[in-house]
């Protein structure tokens, strides 16, 4: 086992997720990802990664592994019709009380606020949210937080796909005796539960050290060069002057606004630079078989079902969030922010069309129905067998002008 099984059957196949825990857990430190892809330092070092598997065991790319993970975390595997939610206690909507955090996030802030909650419920010692490269400012990076004040960098969707988990890196290499808590993608939460399986010691300090995992809902992220396309071609910027760029800023649902050196704010509309963004995909986003994976302690999404229809006419719902709330610690956190007046919340059902959702099924039955490398679905065997609509399809029935 080494590097050469994850380039086997990860890379090779495109099915890298791109979330950076394998550089973080290699014993040997000869894993580096920057971009979007792991690349082992050099070759001749290949051999030295012996008996060590750590990469390929964590890498969500090919294997999710959800069963496993779910038997784990649940004590039972999702049946056929929880397929695309998973396993959850019940589900609420609702928004942060934080006027602050309210106004900056992408859809009424709730996964901003249970982070700061379960900082206190779960006494917590560092919080890994997105954040943005401290050089680079229009890229994506990994940012870690202890109050209010610093996680206000990580509030907002970005659509940037950037190696989010290098942020556990330091906390591992020391196998420090800290409490954590973290935000990430489906992919990434998959990863973080694969390490927690492993029989082995960075999979124990893992199960004692990461207490608490949040995920927010994707229908497909995009890789940086779809933000550094924007930036160049439709707003005439050189990245190298951009301060600060935000994917949902400004009025619900939000803009794409880029802040230059100057102060000066740069605008696409957000369902233009949804469109942008379509030729910035990979194929393991674009063949993506889960939304969400279903193996956080609590998953977050938008409250309105369409956002992309509320980018082009906007609708009269009102910024908020759903929260799918799983597992005990879960509703400890979100009854501590509800208790503590941190956040308002109604009961609220999952069952309404999401159009991210729609997206996402209808593309991952098109791969499934194609002879190629596709990740491995949450039930093994189980295929969607409902009629495909087309994604252009789906985006014109929501609205989208047919001549823009
Ligand atoms: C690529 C992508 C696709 C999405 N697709 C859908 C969809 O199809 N349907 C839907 O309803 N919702 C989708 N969402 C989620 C939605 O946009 C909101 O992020 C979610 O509703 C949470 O809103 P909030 O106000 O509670 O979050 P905020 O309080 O604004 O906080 C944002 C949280 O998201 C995390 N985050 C943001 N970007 C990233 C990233 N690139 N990588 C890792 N973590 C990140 C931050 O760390 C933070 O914890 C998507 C988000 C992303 C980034």
């Amino acid at each position: 086992m080494s590097f050469n099984n994850l380039y086997k059957s990860v890379l090779s196949k495109d099915l890298c997720t791109s979330c950076g825990l394998c550089e973080s857990v290699c014993p040997k430190d000869i894993i580096k990802i920057n971009s979007n892809t792991p690349k082992l330092l050099s070759t001749t070092e290949e051999m030295q990664c012996g008996d060590c598997s750590l990469c390929y065991d964590v890498c969500p790319g090919f294997d999710p592994e959800t069963p496993k993970s779910e038997m784990n975390i649940f004590g039972r595997r999702r049946t056929e019709k929880e397929r695309w939610l998973g396993i959850f206690r019940r589900t609420i909507n609702g928004y942060s009380k934080d006027k602050e955090i309210y106004e900056n996030s992408a859809s009424g802030g709730c996964s901003t606020t249970s982070m700061l909650a379960a900082k206190e419920a779960l006494n917590l010692d560092y919080l890994i949210v997105a954040g943005r490269n401290p050089k680079k400012k229009w890229l994506g990076s990994p940012a870690i937080a202890t109050n209010k004040e610093e996680i206000m960098v990580s509030t907002q969707s970005k659509y940037q796909l950037f190696p989010h988990l290098k942020g556990l890196k330091p906390y591992i290499k020391e196998r420090a005796n800290v409490r954590i808590g973290i935000s990430g993608l489906p992919c990434q939460v998959q990863a973080i539960r694969k390490l927690q399986a492993l029989d082995h010691p960075v999979g124990e300090w893992a199960r004692k050290h990461i207490l608490f995992v949040i995920e927010i809902a994707c229908s497909s992220n995009t890789t940086f060069v779809g933000t550094e396309t924007l930036i160049k071609d439709q707003l005439n910027l050189n990245p190298k002057d951009v301060e600060k760029v935000s994917y949902r800023e400004g009025e619900y649902p939000g803009d794409f606004i880029v802040q230059d050196n100057k102060n000066v704010k740069h605008k696409i509309n957000l369902w233009e630079a949804v469109r942008e963004f379509k030729a910035f995909k990979t194929h393991r986003c674009m063949s993506c078989g889960d939304w969400m994976s279903g193996l956080a302690d609590v998953s977050f999404c938008d409250g309105d079902p369409n956002i992309f229809a509320s980018s082009i006419n906007p609708s009269a719902i009102d910024k908020q969030g759903k929260m799918v709330i799983r597992t005990e610690i879960g509703e400890k956190v979100i009854n501590y922010a509800i208790d503590h007046n941190r956040l308002e919340y109604w009961e609220g059902e999952i069952k309404t069309m999401n159009l991210g959702l729609e997206r996402k099924k209808n593309r991952r039955a098109t791969y499934e129905r194609l002879d190629c490398d596709i990740s491995e679905p949450p039930i093994p065997g189980y295929l969607d067998e409902d009629e495909i609509v087309s994604d252009e399809r789906l985006l014109q029935i929501s609205g989208s002008p047919k001549d823009k």
